[in-house]
């Protein structure tokens, strides 16, 4: 894994909230359901060079190609980026309208990169009960048995980082009721 950022420290206004966690625990859904409901959050909407899961929205990423994506590198657009598996994903450099906290969803590295240049970010680690139900909810959105074994394996690993860092955590079993816990951290953070 590489992961690199652009600077050694930012002073935009805004507040930084992180996201990570495993895949399939429902980092996207959370993320889509505090946005509809706190008008005052931007999400930052990440470069990736894989290909559109089945379904998933075009929303969800730029979908870049490689060339692209090094491209983007080369000329400094990035916060910060990183090889996950086998493919790229990189967070632009916010911009968020006047007034807009910023939303990441990354992984822990990225997580760290971010906190480095914003150390008042709050972290929110979110997981699944078991690996088994992380399992099941990918299975559910059609990931390839072969993600999904990356994914299952990768998944201690950034457990294990996130402890490194003050994340909050969070298991992610009942959907509303963890879209209120994360709601309820963004407003003691601002607060
Ligand atoms: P991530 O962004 O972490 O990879 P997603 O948001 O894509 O995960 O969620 C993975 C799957 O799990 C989706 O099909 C989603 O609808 C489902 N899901 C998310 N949260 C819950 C929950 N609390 N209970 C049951 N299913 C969930
Ligand atoms: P997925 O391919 O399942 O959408 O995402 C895989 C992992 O990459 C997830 O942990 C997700 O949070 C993370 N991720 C998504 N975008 C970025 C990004 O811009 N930077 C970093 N560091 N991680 C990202």
């Amino acid at each position: 894994m590489t992961t690199t950022s652009n600077d050694e420290g930012r002073d935009d206004d805004f507040k930084v909230i992180v996201i990570s966690g495993p895949g399939g625990v429902g980092k996207g859904t959370i993320v889509n359901e505090i946005l509809k409901r706190d008008p005052r959050l931007w999400l930052s909407r990440s470069w990736t060079t894989r290909d559109p899961r089945p379904g998933e929205s075009p929303d969800n990423y730029h979908f870049k190609t490689a060339d692209e994506f090094q491209r983007h590198i080369d000329s400094g657009g990035f916060l910060e980026w990183a090889n996950f598996l086998d493919y790229m994903q990189g967070s632009p450099i916010p911009d968020p309208p006047a007034g807009m906290d910023v939303v990441f969803e990354i992984d822990v590295q990225g997580a760290k990169i971010v906190k480095g240049l914003y150390p008042a970010s709050l972290l929110i680690f979110l997981d699944t009960p078991s690996r088994e139900v992380q399992r099941q909810r990918m299975v559910g959105r059609g990931d390839t048995p072969e993600r999904i074994e990356q994914r299952l394996q990768k998944a201690e690993e950034e457990l294990a980082r996130s402890k490194e860092l003050d994340f909050v955590h969070l298991i992610n079993d009942e959907l509303e009721r963890t879209v209120d816990e994360v709601l309820a951290l963004i407003a003691g953070h601002r607060a």
